[in-house]
């Protein structure tokens, strides 16, 4: 079945699915890039360490609810360990549960999608996303 492709600006005919086979080539490639950075990041490591594992269970045992619903008055059970500086900024604090924030999957996706969309545009990767606690 044809249509137009569903990639804003094009007006090419998609055969197989949403998009014409030149945006899907497009998305691929971007998709590659996009997992290719992330995977290079070094700082990623330190969540595969037994360490990481233990402490940050330990930590969600402690802080049960997430943080970021609790300040909007919703009790979320948490489930990651967010880091308040990003690693890649202070790997010095990876460990330092001062530095850890308890938070439920939805809120700590959203964050990390923000991060990584800063990531990709800045370079060196300042410490712009640090907001001190309230
Ligand atoms: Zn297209
Ligand atoms: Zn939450």
């Amino acid at each position: 079945m044809a249509r137009i492709c569903a990639a804003p600006g094009c007006e090419r005919v998609a055969f197989a699915g949403p998009r014409c086979d030149l945006c899907e080539l497009e998305r691929q490639d971007k998709r590659r890039a996009f997992d290719k950075r992330r995977a290079a990041d070094p700082h990623r490591k330190i969540y595969k360490t037994a360490r990481w594992l233990r402490e940050s269970r330990a930590f969600l045992a402690e802080h049960p609810r997430c943080a970021d619903c609790a300040a909007a008055g919703i009790v979320e059970a948490a489930r990651a360990v967010d880091h308040v500086i990003a690693v890649r900024v202070r790997p010095d604090l990876a460990f330092d549960a001062s530095n850890w924030r308890p938070l439920c999957w939805s809120c700590h996706s959203r964050k990390t999608a923000r991060e990584d969309a800063g990531f990709g545009r800045r370079k060196g990767g300042g410490g712009s996303e640090f907001r001190p606690p309230p």
